[in-house]
C-alpha cells in the first residue's frame, strides 16, 4: 500500500509557513499580498520539483497535474467538447480527480489552515508518481484563491472556477482594504475580466476532496483522529447599522435617550437567546462592531456591525433571516432607532455526497482509523465546488479547537492519517 511521507510534508508546511510571518508570531498572507505572490511562486516551484506541470487559471488558481492513463494531455474541456455520441471519433476525456484547498490566511492566522489541504494533497500526487502507477483518471492539487474573503467575500477563486462571480460585485464593492478590487489586481497578471473568464478552462470534475483541520474541538474531545464530515453550514452575512441620536452624557435624561448602542446590545442578547432556544445548532455572531462618535461622554448615536448566521439547514436559514431581521426592526422602534442593513455574502447549506463519504469511511476501516462523521460549521472551497461535483472533506483534530491564530496547530500523527486516507481516496476514485 502506498504511503505518504509525513517527514517531507512536515517540511513543506514548515517552509510555506516561513512565507508572511508577521511579527505576532503568526502568517498574515491574505491573496495578492506581497507575501502571498512570494508563497505563490514557492508553491509553482514545489510542483514542478515533485514532476508535475503547473497551470494558472485567470483568479490565480493554482493547479498541479498528473496525467492519467486515459488522458490525451489537454487540461480544458470546454462545455461543447463532449461528443454525444462515445464511439464516433475522440472520446470524451476523462474527468479530473481533484484534491486541495488554499494558501492564503487570515490576518495573523496559522500555518496549518487551507496549507495543509493543499500541501497534503501534492504529496499524494507525488506519491502516486513516483509509484509509477499510472492510475485511468488524471489527478489534480488546487490552490484556490482567496478562500478567507479579504477581498470581495469568500471564495472568490473557488466561485470564479465555476463561473459564479458577479462582474458588479468585483467592479463596484469595496476589499476588506477599504480599495476596489482592480486596484489590488494591478500587482498581478490578473484582472476583473481574467477573473470572470477563469472557468472556460477548468476541467470537468470527477470528484473534490478537502483535507483540513477542524477548527474546532470536537475530534480532541472525543479522541478520534479522523473527521468526516457529512454537511457544510450555511451562512448568512450581512452589515448592519442603528441609528440614532448622539447627545451629551451628563445631560440627556436615560428615558429620552435615542442610544444606538443600545439598540445593538438589545439585538445581539435577543438574537443569541433566540438561536440557542429555537434553532439549536445554528450560530449568531456580531463579530465587529463600531460605535459613532465613540467618544467617552456622548451617547452612541450610531452602531454599525457585522451579523451572522450559520446553519445546516437551508430552511432554518431562511426562517432566521425573516425573524432576526424582523426582531432588529422591533428593536429600532421601540428604542426610537433606525435599522439598515445590506447582505455582504451568503453560502447555502451543503450535504457531502454519501458515495465519497462512504469510501472514505471504507479506507479508514482498511487503514485501521477510527473516524467520526461531523457536520463543518465552518465554510470551505468545498462547499462551492459541490454545485458541480461530488465533494467530501477529511478533517484531522485541531488541538484544543484553535484556529485562525499563530496558536493553530496539528499532531503530525493526526496529519499522517489523514493524508494517508486522502491518498487511498484519491487512488481509489482515480482507478
Ligand atoms: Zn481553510
Amino acid at each position: 500500500m502506498m504511503k505518504i511521507d509525513i517527514g517531507g510534508l512536515k517540511r513543506d508546511l514548515e517552509e510555506l509557513g516561513r512565507i508572511g510571518r508577521d511579527e505576532n508570531g503568526g502568517v498574515t498572507r491574505p491573496s495578492f499580498s506581497t507575501p502571498d505572490l512570494e508563497a505563490r511562486a514557492w508553491l509553482k516551484a514545489r510542483i514542478e520539483a515533485v514532476g508535475l506541470a503547473y497551470r494558472v487559471d485567470g483568479a490565480g488558481n493554482i493547479f498541479g497535474r498528473l496525467e492519467g492513463a486515459d488522458t490525451a494531455g489537454g487540461a480544458a474541456t470546454g462545455p461543447g467538447s463532449g461528443a454525444a455520441g462515445a464511439d464516433r471519433g475522440a472520446p470524451r476525456p476523462p474527468k479530473t480527480v481533484m484534491a486541495g484547498s488554499h494558501i492564503d490566511t487570515v490576518i495573523n492566522g496559522g500555518i496549518f489552515d487551507g496549507a495543509l489541504g493543499v500541501l497534503a494533497a501534492l504529496e499524494c500526487l507525488r506519491v502516486i508518481k513516483e509509484s509509477g502507477r499510472r492510475l485511468a483518471r488524471p489527478l489534480e492539487v488546487a490552490a484556490f484563491t482567496d478562500e478567507e474573503g479579504n477581498l470581495v467575500g469568500d471564495f472568490l477563486g473557488s466561485r470564479a472556477f465555476l463561473g459564479r462571480l458577479k462582474r458588479d460585485v468585483l467592479e463596484k464593492e469595496l476589499t476588506s482594504y477599504g480599495r476596489p478590487l482592480k486596484d489590488i489586481l494591478k500587482r498581478t497578471e490578473f484582472t476583473v475580466e481574467s477573473i470572470l473568464n477563469a472557468h472556460y478552462a477548468a476541467p470537468e470534475l470527477e470528484a473534490y476532496l478537502e483535507l483540513h483541520i477542524e477548527q474546532g474541538p470536537v475530534l480532541e474531545t472525543e479522541d478520534v483522529p479522523i473527521g468526516i464530515v457529512n454537511n457544510i453550514a450555511g451562512k448568512h452575512y450581512r452589515w448592519c447599522s442603528f441609528t440614532g441620536t448622539a447627545s451629551h452624557a451628563g445631560t440627556t435624561p436615560l428615558e429620552l435617550r435615542q442610544d444606538a448602542f443600545l439598540g445593538l446590545a438589545d439585538f445581539a442578547l435577543r438574537s443569541t437567546q433566540l438561536v440557542a432556544t429555537h434553532h439549536y445548532g445554528s450560530m449568531v455572531t456580531v463579530g465587529k462592531v463600531q460605535v459613532k462618535p465613540g467618544v467617552f461622554s456622548i451617547v452612541p448615536g450610531q452602531a454599525d456591525f457585522s451579523f451572522e448566521f450559520r446553519s445546516h439547514s437551508a430552511e432554518t436559514l431562511k426562517t432566521l433571516e425573516r425573524v432576526l431581521f424582523n426582531m432588529a426592526d422591533d428593536i429600532a422602534v421601540t428604542r426610537g432607532l433606525g435599522f439598515s442593513s445590506r447582505i455582504v455574502d451568503e453560502t447555502k447549506p451543503v450535504a457531502i455526497s454519501p458515495r465519497l463519504t462512504e469510501i472514505l469511511r471504507a479506507e479508514c476501516q482498511k487503514l485501521g482509523y477510527p473516524w467520526l462523521m461531523m457536520p463543518s460549521g465552518a465554510g470551505h472551497d468545498a462547499q462551492i465546488l459541490a454545485e458541480v461535483a461530488d465533494t467530501a472533506m477529511i478533517f484531522i483534530p485541531s488541538p484544543d479547537g484553535i484556529s485562525h491564530s499563530p496558536k493553530e496547530t496539528v499532531r503530525w500523527e493526526d496529519l499522517e492519517k489523514g493524508a494517508n486516507l486522502l491518498l487511498q481516496a484519491l487512488v481509489r476514485l482515480a482507478t
